[in-house]
């Protein structure tokens, strides 16, 4: 069995368009720990053609959640893997009740566990336009915002000079029914995780720079080093 007592698991939980990803790309950097997002995942399998991308598709495209053990399956493999062994910054996973009870479980056969779940809400108004706006680059996953967070050259990725591209599930009709997802399946998730002493509550409506220092000093207080 392995034993990570010493890794940290940090879970960011939020609507989509929150600003997960964008966070999970700065803190991760920041805290040198590895930024696993379970979107991100389906979404390189579905470019590589694989199974589980093909599978991923039919619940992505249709802005639905992909069945509860596929995805723990997926993520407890991408937790093993040698970038996680000081833990991981997790980004859209947990998304629901079931899928944080294995998160617990298999942490705790790591004697390890979830150690912070920083919150970070947004009303539902400006996920809409922050999602329509979404600029994402296919090679390096990272996320842009036509008006919040341009690129330096419109339409070309600052990272690595690739074309950006929209995502097929950031059209309105997708939109709605993600967040109606999102409200249903994964919004209890708050009062479970606040129950636990781990919630910790972020504004996502101020700037990606004071989001971040925001996470950030949460971390710092709360997460023994
Ligand atoms: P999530 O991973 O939670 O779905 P993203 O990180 O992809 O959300 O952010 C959604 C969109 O909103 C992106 O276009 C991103 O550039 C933009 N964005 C993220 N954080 C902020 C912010 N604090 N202010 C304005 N726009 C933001
Ligand atoms: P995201 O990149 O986090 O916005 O996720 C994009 C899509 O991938 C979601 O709308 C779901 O279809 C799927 N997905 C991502 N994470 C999960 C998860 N934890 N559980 C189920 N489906 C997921």
């Amino acid at each position: 069995m392995m034993v990570k007592s010493a890794a940290k698991y940090i879970v960011l939980l939020g609507p989509p368009g929150a600003g997960k990803g964008t966070q999970a790309q700065i803190i991760s950097k920041e805290m040198n720990l590895a930024h696993v997002s379970s979107g991100d995942i389906f979404r390189e399998n579905l470019k590589q053609e694989t199974e589980l991308g093909k599978l991923a598709q039919t619940f992505m495209r249709r802005g639905e959640l992909v069945p509860d053990d596929v995805t723990i399956a997926m993520i407890q493999e991408r937790l093993t893997r040698p970038d996680c062994q000081a833990g991981a910054l997790l980004d859209g996973f947990p998304r629901t009740p079931a899928q944080a009870e294995a998160l617990s479980k298999m942490l705790a056969k790591w004697g390890a566990e979830v150690n912070l779940v920083p919150y970070i809400f947004v009303d539902a108004n400006i996920l809409i336009e922050r999602l329509s706006g979404r600029w994402t680059c296919p090679v390096c996953g990272l996320v842009y915002h036509e008006k919040y967070n341009p690129p330096i050259t419109p339409g070309i990725c600052d990272n690595d000079g690739a074309v950006l591209y929209q995502r097929d599930d950031d059209k309105p009709e997708t939109v709605k029914r993600r967040i109606d997802v999102y409200l249903t399946q994964t919004a209890p998730l708050i009062e479970y995780y606040r129950l636990k002493g781990l919630l910790v509550e972020i504004d996502g409506t101020l700037s990606i720079d004071q989001v971040a220092k925001n996470i950030l000093a949460a971390i710092e207080e709360k997460v023994a080093n």
